[in-house]
């Protein structure tokens, strides 16, 4: 059995980022992975300009009174123009092109107004201050955004700063998922005996809605090899990848690993971690494959643990960052079997004494799903370790924007 780390790395080797780039407009590109590096065609800010509103002087005035006329305005969007005589300031607003020759700009709130429309530094103002510099924040030339970034809420206001209307970035990922059990139904439908409910799909689309796919529901599949052998040939003609749950197990009525092995190629099948010891990593013809364990808990965990990663790369992301761990005191006791990776799910927070302390929520079998709502993260205790006493040092993952 592979340990997470070492399935993580072959997938990540395994897998190519995107091959086709498309250039569309900052609107479009919302959520996207960027292409290129995107080089900028101006400095920002394009002009030396005030930081406050006050008055722009020069030192070589300023010598024997801090005394001085006011010359004439300057304001965002319209530049003092014209002569700018020897002891007198420019009266100027933020943002304002600074007058040739400004070596400060003195913020209003430290001038006093005398009666003749003359002004009185109340000190000596410090040579450059308040004055934002040419190229301060970008320079023309220089990237600002490296192949493989996120085009979100912040990547994308700067290009737009920038004048760049048009950004090289990858497609959306095309992912086609489908739910395997005789005994599921769709929800919203009456339940026969013996039946459940197809929650998997539910979660996983979205999960997959939030990473921003594209999602193609294939819907339910019956618990046969035929059926199972055709679905997977068509999903994977539509789409990127595949994710399919259940059926991936060693049960007789367990197709996924057979029909993956005939009609593509198994790459990796058994993990040393709990939940969701079964996840199938193969290749179709055109498309990737992820076999999701059946349980809910297994295939939500798998997912955010494995399929997280699978889907960042092949979206177009340079790197795929291991989440943040952290110490935490466990406040009860955990039971815990050495062997396996465990991911129990868990509710931290912040002490009196300022340490974060966790606990798990509920039962941890990978059949029970109610206890999720609770929790905040994953206490992730390491394959040999066995049962945690009260008071014990643990390593809690908390959850992301996924599970947020
Ligand atoms: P399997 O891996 O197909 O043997 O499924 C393991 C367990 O998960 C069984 O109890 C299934 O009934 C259950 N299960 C499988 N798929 C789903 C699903 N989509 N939604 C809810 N439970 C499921
Ligand atoms: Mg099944």
């Amino acid at each position: 059995m592979l340990t997470l780390d070492q399935a993580r790395n072959q997938m990540l080797e395994q897998l190519s980022f995107p091959s086709v780039i498309e250039t569309v407009n900052l609107q479009n590109a919302a959520n996207r992975i960027c292409a290129e590096d995107v080089i900028s065609p101006i400095n920002v800010p394009s002009f030396d300009n005030s930081a406050m509103d006050g008055y722009a002087v020069r030192l070589s005035d300023l010598h024997q009174s801090l005394t001085l006329s006011v010359v004439g305005k300057a304001f965002a969007g319209h530049p003092f123009q014209g002569e700018w005589p020897s002891q007198s300031a420019v009266r100027i607003m933020t943002g304002a092109m600074i007058p040739e020759g400004t070596d400060a700009v003195v913020m209003q709130e430290q001038v006093l107004l005398n009666e003749n429309g003359t002004i009185t530094l109340s000190e000596r103002p410090k040579a450059q201050q308040n004055i934002r510099r040419i190229g301060e924040d970008v320079k023309k030339g220089e990237i600002v955004l490296p192949q493989g970034a996120a085009l979100n809420a912040v990547s994308l206001p700067l290009l737009a700063s920038l004048g760049i209307a048009e950004v090289k970035c990858y497609p959306r990922l095309k992912v086609a998922l489908l739910s395997t059990g005789d005994e599921l139904v769709e929800v919203g439908k009456p339940l026969q005996s013996g039946q459940i409910y197809d929650t998997n799909r539910f979660t996983i689309k979205l999960l997959l809605e939030k990473l921003h796919c594209e999602v193609l529901d294939f819907g339910l599949l019956p618990d046969n090899e035929t059926e199972f052998e055709k679905a997977f040939m068509n999903a994977q003609k539509q789409a990127d990848l595949v994710i399919t749950s259940g059926g991936v197990s060693v049960g007789e009525a367990d197709f996924t690993k057979t029909v993956l092995e005939k009609v593509g190629k198994i790459n990796f099948w058994k993990l040393a971690i709990k939940p969701g010891k079964p996840f199938a990593f193969g290749q179709l013809e055109q498309a990737w494959f992820c076999g999701l364990p059946g349980n809910p808990v297994s295939a939500l965990v798998t997912f955010y643990q494995l399929v997280q990663p699978v889907i960042a790369k092949l979206q177009g992301q340079k790197y795929w960052k291991k989440p943040p761990h952290f110490s935490a005191i466990a406040t009860t006791y955990l039971k815990k079997a050495p062997g396996r990776l465990d991911f129990q799910r868990g509710f931290y927070q912040i002490n009196a004494e300022g340490k974060i302390e966790v606990q798990p929520v509920g039962f941890q079998g990978s059949h029970l799903f109610s206890a999720f709502v609770k929790s905040n993260c994953f206490i992730v205790l390491e394959q040999d370790r066995g049962n945690v006493n009260t008071g014990e040092t643990v390593t809690i993952e908390p959850f992301n924007h996924l599970l947020g």
